[in-house]
C-alpha cells in the first residue's frame, strides 16, 4: 500500500512562468499551473517526500501533510532543494530531527547551500535540524525498500528512486535525468508505475523529451506511467491527447493509491 502525491509538477522556473504570455502560461486550466517537481509518498510504515521544492511550505499546507519521517533528495538543483528551510515545524514534530538521505555529491551541496543548519550552529528548538544519511545502496525506510537509480543529468549525476514492497517494484521516480544507468533499466522494468520527468518536446541534453521518454517506457513496460517536471511547452489539454495508452501527464495535487 502506498499513496503518492504529486505536490509540483513543474520544470525549474515553474508555470505559469513569469513574463511570459504564452497559451500555457495564461491557460485557466489549474493542471497547466505547475509548483516545482516533488512527490509526497505515504506508506503505513512512513511518509517521506522527494526533494523540497522552492514552494514547499504551500505544497505541504496544499497536500495536508501531518506527517513526515524524511526527506530523499535526488539532486542539489535549486528547483529540488530550495524549500529545506520549510522542514523546520516538521523537524519539530519529529524531535528536532529530520533524516535527509541523499548522494555524497548532493549532501555535500546541501551542506554548502544551508550551512547555517548542516553546521549544527543553529540547535536551538523549531530550527530545522537535518540527520544526513548518505546513500550508497538500497536502504530502509519503514517496511519499505528504497533503491537508488544512477541517472546522468547533463554535467551531473542524479539519482532516480525505485520503492519496493515486499519485493514488489511499486513506484519508479526518476525526474532529472538524460540517461538512466543500465543497473536502473534493469531494476525499473516492469514496475507498477513510472514516473518521468520530460519538460520539453525537443531534446535537450540535461533532460529527456517526450518522445525520449516515451521510448523509455515503452522499453520499461510499466503498468502506468505519468510525466513530470513538465514545461510551459506543454499544453496539459492538447499533449495528452498524443499520448499513448497508460501514459498521462502527471498535475500538481494527483494523488496515486497504488
Ligand atoms: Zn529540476
Ligand atoms: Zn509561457
Ligand atoms: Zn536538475
Amino acid at each position: 500500500m502506498l499513496t503518492a502525491t504529486f505536490l509540483g509538477t513543474g520544470t525549474s522556473v515553474g508555470i505559469p512562468v513569469p513574463l511570459c504570455d504564452c497559451s500555457v502560461c495564461r491557460s485557466s486550466d489549474s493542471r497547466d499551473q505547475r509548483w516545482r517537481s516533488s512527490v509526497y509518498i505515504e506508506t503505513p510504515t512512513a511518509s517521506w517526500v522527494i526533494d523540497t521544492a522552492t514552494e514547499f511550505r504551500l505544497q505541504a499546507l496544499r497536500a495536508n501533510i501531518t506527517r513526515l519521517d524524511a526527506v530523499i533528495y535526488t539532486h542539489a538543483h535549486a528547483d529540488h532543494i530550495l524549500g529545506f528551510d520549510d522542514l523546520r515545524r516538521f523537524s519539530s514534530a519529529n524531535g528536532d530531527e529530520m533524516p535527509i538521505y541523499a548522494s555524497p555529491e548532493t549532501l555535500e551541496r546541501m551542506a554548502h547551500t544551508f550551512e547555517y543548519a548542516f553546521s549544527g550552529e543553529a540547535r536551538f528548538p523549531g530550527y530545522v535540524q537535518p540527520v544526513p544519511y548518505t546513500i550508497e545502496g538500497p536502504f530502509m525506510l519503514g517496511e519499505n525498500e528504497v533503491v537508488p537509480i544512477q541517472v546522468e543529468h547533463g554535467k551531473i549525476h542524479t539519482l532516480g528512486f525505485l520503492i519496493r514492497q515486499q519485493g514488489r517494484p511499486i513506484l519508479g521516480y526518476v525526474s532529472d535525468c538524460k540517461i538512466i544507468s543500465d543497473q536502473g533499466l534493469h531494476d525499473l522494468a516492469g514496475v507498477e508505475v513510472l514516473v518521468l520527468g520530460t519538460p520539453l518536446k525537443m531534446s535537450r541534453f540535461s533532460h529527456l523529451s517526450i518522445s525520449e521518454g516515451l521510448g523509455l517506457i515503452s522499453l520499461l513496460k510499466p503498468k502506468r506511467a505519468f510525466l513530470t517536471h513538465l514545461s510551459h511547452d506543454v499544453s496539459h489539454v492538447e499533449t495528452s491527447k498524443t499520448l499513448p495508452k497508460g501514459c498521462s501527464l502527471a498535475y500538481d495535487g494527483l494523488r496515486l493509491e497504488l
